[in-house]
């Protein structure tokens, strides 16, 4: 296919989502349980607007000439890579489809996709789409199946040039093993998060509560990226806590198919029992129940919206990743000290800072250890923003012109220059 093409294709196949947005919004919600008009609903444009970004770039990928010492004239060219395994997370199994398979297609590869064993549906249904936008038979598989089986072949397949993961860290160490016991394919690793949301003294205090709610809360809490740690500077500390309470008291958990609905259940039985144990040890462990901790009524894995307060960074609530409703609050005093502490994980992926000084802003974002500093906002996922982790958050980004690296391969051509008195 010509890049022209594929551009096309990708265009069409953004076209379909948009018509068929409420069968997909609802395939979403009715799989993983995310809220259908908050959630689900506002998934489908991010991930046309994806498919529309990469579809641009498919006929501006080109190579580039570049000056040789000796007579000699030099192409670099870029070119795809061949077959793209890709492994994708049940917690935005949509918004993973277009980050990965976007650039991938856009680059002229073809993929394998396997989905999470919870979240087959949207895939599936969106790659039916993909066809009739007019992609070619075998260009992209998706293959719902289970991690160690499904997966594991996909990772050390001799057959698979590449491979693309979403998911925890322990998983991302097997694929990488898996890769280099098998063909060495390049493998790029978006990976779990503890991530700061820190609240300085000259911040509002109503406005700062909101964004540290919705930063940990959102999707249930099962962010890569959540607000897991929120910082709050002692002097706003306690009226900070008071209100995050209130806030957390006053979000509607239910049925994700319900109007209004801001919360719907964990993912699985096992997500759901994980949390309710973190909940044992943040009170175990001393820090401050501050509300919730318990499950929403007798059926289903819905979590009470849960606040601790005097949360120390040794426990285990500030270590781990909880991926549910539940937001540790930390006091602290100095800005050097707050990004001590938040440095102080293996885990580098985002990071929130919520002020009205520039000053601080910029001295924040350029000291703290993360891929995306959200400042006075949270969560912006524009297709043209590079998202990824330092540290064990990962290795290489998606999104933006940076995901099309993972994608490509280059070739230097060399070609003698026999008559050089022309240059
Ligand atoms: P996981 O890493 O086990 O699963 C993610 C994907 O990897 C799924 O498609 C799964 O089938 C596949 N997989 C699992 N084992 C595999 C293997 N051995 N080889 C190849 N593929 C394999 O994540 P999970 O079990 O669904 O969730 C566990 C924890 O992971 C969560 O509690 C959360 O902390 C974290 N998580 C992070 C993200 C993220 O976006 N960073 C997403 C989901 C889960």
């Amino acid at each position: 296919m010509t890049a022209y093409e594929r551009c096309r294709v990708l265009l069409r196949f953004a076209d379909l989502m948009e018509r068929h947005a409420d069968e997909i919004a609802a395939l979403e919600s009715w799989d993983g349980g995310k809220p259908l008009e908050q959630t689900a609903r506002a998934e489908v444009p991010m991930a046309t607007r994806c498919m529309r970004y990469y579809a641009g770039w498919a006929d501006k990928i080109h190579g580039l000439v570049v000056p040789a010492d000796g007579p000699h004239h030099v192409q670099v060219l870029h070119e795809l890579i061949g077959v793209a395994g890709q492994i994708i997370p049940w917690n935005f199994p949509l918004l993973m489809f277009a980050w990965k398979v976007g650039p991938a297609l856009a680059c002229g590869n073809a993929v394998v996709l396997k989905t999470a064993e919870q979240t087959p549906l949207s895939a599936l249904y969106v790659a039916s789409l993909l066809h009739e936008a007019g992609l070619p038979d075998g260009v992209l598989k998706v293959v719902p199946g289970f991690g160690p089986t499904a997966g594991g072949a996909l990772a050390s397949h001799m057959g698979v040039d590449k491979l693309a993961f979403t998911g925890s860290t322990g998983t991302g160490k097997i694929i990488l093993e898996l890769s280099a016991r098998s063909n060495l394919k390049p493998v790029t690793l978006e990976l779990g998060g503890k991530s700061p949301f820190i609240v300085m003294d000259d911040a509002d205090v109503d406005q700062a509560v909101e964004l540290a709610h919705q930063a940990l809360f959102f999707n249930q809490g099962q962010c890569c990226c959540a607000g897991s740690r929120t910082f709050v500077h002692e002097r706003v500390y306690d009226e900070f806590v008071e209100k995050s309470k209130a806030r957390a008291e006053r979000r509607v958990v239910g049925d994700p198919f319900k109007k209004g609905v801001e919360q719907g259940p964990q993912i699985d039985g096992q997500q759901f029992k994980k949390i309710l144990g973190y909940v044992k040890s943040g009170v175990d462990g001393g820090a401050t129940l501050v509300t919730g901790g318990d499950r929403v009524g007798s059926r289903g894995f819905y979590v009470q919206p849960t606040v601790f307060a005097d949360v120390q960074d040794e426990m285990k609530i500030a270590q781990e990743e909880i991926f549910g409703p539940i937001q540790s609050i930390l006091k602290f005093r100095e800005v050097g000290e707050v990004v001590r502490r938040a440095n102080a994980t293996h885990y580098g992926l985002a990071a929130g800072v919520f002020t009205t000084s520039l000053d601080t802003a910029n001295t924040l974002a350029r000291a703290l250890r993360v891929g995306s500093v959200w400042v006075n906002c949270y969560d912006v996922f524009d297709a043209a923003i590079p998202f990824g982790g330092y540290k064990m958050s990962g290795i290489g980004r998606e999104k933006g012109a940076y995901s099309l690296r993972n994608y490509l391969q280059t070739k230097a051509v060399v070609t003698p220059l026999n008559d050089p008195a022309w240059l």
